[in-house]
């Protein structure tokens, strides 16, 4: 395991500090001899927050105060699986600013928990579909609306998201592999993260870098992009928690042409990936970033041996320990048969 230059803007607070935010890189050993290509994974869970979400988290805030849309003592508003609120609510504590997060009941207890510990005013709504008035997104844009000196951050459209990449999640992985990226993959929720990388690295690499967008079941982009631009409406669900999206958003859409493929990663591929990683890597992440993992194999196998391929661990498997980790909660699932024998010892009741 190779661990470089971790440094993070947490130290001091961030209305002082540029913020220098650098996660470790590491590369999965066991995944890159069984593909004969180097599988670098870059570690955003070691983030203050803990999650790839910070980095846009401060880049919106930095953005609202830029345009002069918050000042001092106002409220950030913000509509987020979790991880993006779990972030804002750090910079807001750091900043003095009330942090008001409204996120879909769906979402694991252990992100409120978190959230609320941060001081954030936690709303979880009901999971309806972004054309429905009452999705957290909506209710999140109104209650800024109705306050004072408060700013809906509106990270899905807000392009200071992908920006944050293209400044700094871009920029390291360039540096840390030292201009060699044959390959990117990564999920989305947002798109921020892969868009802001890939818009970087296609850059750097005069169009070398091959992106790969990974998608969970349930969400659309996989079809939209094999189908080269059509939205197919398409039900289903997934374990992952904080990617997959029914509509292409203002921080995909620049970006949108720059994603050479798409693949699509079945739940139990992710939740055996989750436990391979603990078991063989010590490394302990959520669905999302076992997904990339998964992808980021499969786009080693596509792109032939001797590549570097990277991907995103995007945050810590702490915040879905009840889920991912319980036995009950696997079977509800379905996905009972996803974990082989010999590591169905990780699981409790
Ligand atoms: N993984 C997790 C766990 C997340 O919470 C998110 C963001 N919701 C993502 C991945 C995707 O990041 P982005 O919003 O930049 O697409």
């Amino acid at each position: 395991m190779i661990r470089t230059g971790i440094s993070t803007f947490a130290r001091r607070s961030y209305s002082t500090v540029k913020p220098v935010i650098s996660a470790a890189k590491i590369r999965l050993n066991r995944l890159s001899e069984e593909t004969g290509s180097n599988i670098y994974a870059k570690a955003e869970f070691m983030n203050p927050g803990g999650s790839v979400k910070d980095r846009a988290a401060l880049f919106v805030v930095q953005d609202a105060e830029s345009k002069g849309l918050i000042k001092a003592g106002g409220t950030v508003v913000e509509g987020t699986a979790g991880n993006t609120g779990i972030g804002l609510a750090h910079v807001c504590r750091a900043k003095g600013y009330k942090c008001v997060i409204y996120m879909p009941n769906t979402q694991s207890q252990e992100k409120i928990d978190l959230l609320r510990m941060l001081g954030a005013e936690v709303y979880p709504v009901p999971a309806v579909a972004f054309d429905n008035p009452q999705n957290y997104n909506h209710q999140a844009a109104r209650h800024a609306e109705a306050l004072d000196n408060a700013v809906w951050t509106n990270q899905f459209d807000n392009t200071a998201n992908r920006q944050a990449h293209i400044e700094t999640t871009g920029p390291e992985i360039w540096q840390q592999l030292e201009g060699q990226v044959d390959g990117f993959t990564c999920s989305t929720g947002t798109g921020g993260t892969l868009a802001g990388i890939a818009r970087f690295l296609k850059e750097k690499s005069n169009g070398k870098t091959k992106i790969f967008l990974a998608d969970p079941p349930g969400s659309v982009l996989y079809s939209y992009i094999k189908s080269g631009g059509t939205l197919i409406e398409r039900g289903g669900s997934s374990i992952t928690e904080g990617i997959g999206q029914g509509r292409v958003t203002e921080n995909l859409k620049p970006d949108i042409e720059l994603i050479d493929d798409a693949l699509q990663i079945p739940d139990a591929d992710s939740l055996h990936m989750i436990y391979r990683l603990l078991d063989e890597e010590g490394i302990y992440v959520g669905a999302s970033s076992a997904l990339n993992v998964v992808a980021a194999v499969e786009m080693a196998k596509k792109l032939g041996p001797g590549k570097n391929i990277v991907t995103i661990l995007c945050d810590g498997a702490y915040r879905y320990q009840s889920r991912l980790f319980s036995k009950k909660w696997i079977e509800s699932k379905g996905l009972t048969d996803a974990i082989p024998e010999h590591l169905k010892k990780y699981t409790t009741l």
